[in-house]
C-alpha cells in the first residue's frame, strides 16, 4: 500500500470536480489530486470515438449561455484557460415534434415568445407571464447558490426574505403549467424540455424547469472538437498548477480521524491487479454525487439523517438508453439539420414517463435525437445519437455481469431497443434508418459501471422541491473536511455542475472567493 499527500483530494473527474480543481490549483495555489475510476477523464463530459474517426459524447449535446461575455463563458474560459472553442448551433436549434404539431425553436426569446403566439394567439397572457415566472424562478436558484455560500444558520433567513420567489420556485412544474395555461397543448410545448432534468411536469420543481428554458432562450452551444476537450482542458491547466489526475482509482473509503476527514482509500487499477492506495488531505471534496459520498464513501451513519434522505431521494433518479450512431453520410441527406429533435409520441409528459418500459414493446414513448457531427467543425464522419427513458429495474437482473459479458439475452435487449428506437424515427424522417452504417446502446447498467451512479442516475438526485428544502444537503457536509460539488449541489447539466464547482471552490477560499472567482474570469482577456 502507498501513500501520498495532497492539499486537496477531488474524488471524480466530471465537470463539478475538474471546476474545483481547476480554481483551486490557479487561485488558492493548492496542490490538487483528482481521482477517477473510469479509465478516462471527464465523467459525463467525456467522449469516446471509433474507427473511421468517428466519436460520441456521452453527456453533452448542447450547452446554453456561452456566448461571448457571459458568465458561463467567463468561467469555462477560466478553469479551461481559454482552450475551448464553442460553436453556436444553427437556429432554430430544437424541434419539439409531437403526433399533431411541430415547434421550431429560434435562439431569440422574442422570436421564441413570438412564435408560441402565433401558435396560441389565445394564451398571449400565459406565454407572457410564463417567460416572467421563468425570470423569477431562476433568481431563486441564485438565492438558492448564496444559501450555499453562508453560514447554515444564514439560509433560512434568506428563504424568509425570498419567500415570496421560493414559493414559485418550489411548485411542482405541472400545477404551475395547469394553473397558468388553458390549452394543453401549450402546457405540453411548455413542459418539452423536462428530458434535460429527466423529471416529468408531476414530479419536478418549477425551478428546474426554469433554469434549463432559461439556459437555452439564446441557443444552443457545442464545443469545438467534442466534450472531451473540455475535460483535457481542464486537466492540463490542473497539471501545469502542479496538480495530478489520476484515472483508474476508484475512491472505496473518506478515512476519519477524530470525526474529521483526513484522506481517501482507493483501488488503483482494476481487476486482480487493482492495488489499496491511501492519500491524505485536509480537505476532500466529492463530485461523485451526495449518494455516493455520503452512503457509500462515508461510514454508515456519520452523515446520519441527511444520508437517509439522501437515500430516499436517490431511488426516484432518472436514467435512460443511448443509441450512438455511425452514419453513412449526412443526416442533411435526409431533410434534417443539426437541431435536437424532440420526438414525442403524444402530449401527455407524465404519461410517456411511466410508459418508458413499454420501448420493449415496440412502442418507445418519446427520444431525443441530435447529430454531433454537424455542430463539431472538426467532425470528419457523420454520427448521431438517440436518447430514450429506461428505468433501472428493467436492466437490474444483469447487475452482477461483468460489462461487455453480460450475456447474450442482454445484448438481445439492446438490439430490440435500437431496432424499435431507428424505426421511431425513421417513421418521423423516412431514409434515415438507411443511412446507419452501425451502431452500439448504452444502457442505466453502462452509466452506473463507469460513474458507479447508483441506478445509473443521468442527472444526481432529482430536482424535485423536496431536493431543494434538505437544508442539509449544502456543499459543506455535515463531516468536517468533506466538501460536495458537481450536479447536487445546484442543479444539474454541464453548466449547472460547473456553478457547483464554483460554489464548492468559492466556500473552501473563503468569505470573498466568489469575488475572486469571478474577478479572475472577468479579467482573463
Ligand atoms: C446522456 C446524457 C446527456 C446529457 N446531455 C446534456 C446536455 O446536452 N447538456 C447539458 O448541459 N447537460 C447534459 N447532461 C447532464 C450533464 O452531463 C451532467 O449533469 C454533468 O456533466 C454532471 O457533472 P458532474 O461533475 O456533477 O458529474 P459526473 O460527470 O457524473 O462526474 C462524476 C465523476 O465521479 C466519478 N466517480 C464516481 N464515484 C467515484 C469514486 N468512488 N472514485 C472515483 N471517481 C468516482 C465518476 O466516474 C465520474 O467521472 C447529460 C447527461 C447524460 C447522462
Amino acid at each position: 500500500m502507498t501513500e501520498q499527500h495532497a492539499d486537496v483530494i477531488v474524488i471524480g473527474s466530471g465537470i463539478g470536480g475538474l471546476t474545483v480543481a481547476s480554481l483551486m490549483a490557479q487561485l488558492a495555489h493548492k496542490r490538487v489530486l483528482v481521482l477517477e475510476r473510469h479509465f478516462k477523464l471527464g465523467g459525463f463530459t467525456h467522449s469516446f470515438s471509433r474507427p473511421g474517426n468517428r466519436s460520441w459524447d456521452v453527456g453533452l449535446h448542447y450547452v446554453g449561455e456561452v456566448e461571448n461575455g457571459s458568465m458561463a463563458r467567463d468561467i469555462f474560459d477560466l478553469i479551461t484557460q481559454q482552450q475551448v472553442q464553442w460553436q453556436k448551433m444553427d437556429s432554430p436549434f430544437e424541434k419539439f415534434v409531437y403526433p399533431d404539431m411541430t415547434l421550431e425553436v429560434p435562439d431569440e426569446e422574442e422570436a421564441y415568445q413570438a412564435a408560441l403566439m402565433e401558435m396560441f394567439p389565445h394564451e398571449v397572457d400565459a406565454i407572457r407571464t410564463f417567460f416572467a415566472d421563468v425570470r423569477t424562478a431562476r433568481k431563486w436558484l441564485q438565492v438558492y447558490t448564496l444559501i450555499q455560500l453562508m453560514p447554515k444558520r444564514v439560509g433560512p433567513l434568506l428563504r424568509v426574505v425570498f419567500r415570496g420567489k421560493e414559493k414559485l420556485a418550489l411548485s411542482l412544474t405541472g400545477t404551475y403549467l395547469k394553473r397558468r395555461c388553458r390549452d394543453p397543448r401549450l402546457r405540453a410545448i411548455l413542459a418539452s424540455q423536462w428530458g434535460n432534468y429527466g423529471l416529468p411536469p408531476s414530479k419536478s420543481a418549477f425551478l428546474i424547469h426554469a433554469a434549463i428554458v432559461g439556459h437555452y432562450l439564446n441557443g444552443g452551444y457545442y464545443p469545438v472538437g467534442g466534450a472531451s476537450t473540455i475535460a483535457n482542458s481542464i486537466a492540463s491547466v490542473i497539471e501545469k498548477y502542479g496538480g495530478r489526475c489520476l484515472v483508474n482509482h476508484t475512491v472505496t473509503d473518506i478515512l476519519l480521524k477524530d470525526g474529521k476527514a483526513i484522506g481517501v482509500k482507493a483501488l488503483a487499477g482494476s481487476g486482480t491487479r487493482a492495488e489499496e492506495v491511501v492519500y491524505y488531505a485536509p480537505v476532500i471534496v466529492s463530485a461523485a454525487g451526495a449518494y455516493t459520498t455520503l452512503c457509500k464513501l462515508l461510514p454508515p451513519c456519520v452523515a446520519g439523517l441527511l444520508a437517509k434522505e439522501v437515500e430516499r431521494l436517490s431511488q426516484d433518479s432518472f436514467s435512460a438508453v443511448t443509441v450512438y450512431l455511425a452514419l453513412k453520410d449526412s443526416p442533411k441527406t435526409v431533410g434534417l439539420t443539426a437541431a435536437n429533435h424532440w420526438l414525442f409520441s403524444s402530449m401527455d409528459h407524465d404519461d410517456m414517463y411511466r410508459r418508458a418500459e413499454q420501448i420493449l414493446d415496440g412502442r418507445p414513448a418519446y427520444c431525443f435525437l441530435s447529430f454531433p457531427s454537424l455542430r463539431n467543425p472538426q467532425a470528419t464522419s457523420h454520427t448521431a445519437e438517440i436518447i430514450a427513458p429506461l428505468p433501472y429495474h428493467v436492466v437490474a437482473q444483469w447487475r452482477e455481469r461483468p460489462w461487455k459479458r453480460r450475456g447474450e439475452d442482454y445484448e438481445a435487449l439492446k438490439r430490440r431497443v435500437a431496432e424499435t428506437l431507428l424505426s421511431f424515427v425513421e417513421a418521423y424522417v423516412p431514409g434515415f434508418k438507411s443511412l446507419v452504417d452501425a451502431w452500439e446502446v448504452s444502457t442505466p447498467l453502462t452509466i452506473e459501471t463507469f460513474t458507479g451512479h447508483r441506478f445509473g442516475a443521468m442527472y444526481g438526485l432529482p430536482a424535485t422541491p423536496e431536493r431543494y428544502c434538505l437544508s442539509g444537503l449544502r456543499v459543506q457536509t455535515p463531516v468536517p473536511n468533506v466538501y460536495l460539488t458537481g450536479a447536487d449541489v445546484i442543479s444539474p447539466g454541464i453548466v449547472g455542475a460547473m456553478m457547483g464547482g464554483v460554489t464548492t471552490a468559492a466556500h473552501l477560499m473563503g468569505i470573498n472567493g466568489f469575488y475572486r472567482i469571478m474577478t479572475a474570469a472577468k479579467h482573463l482577456k
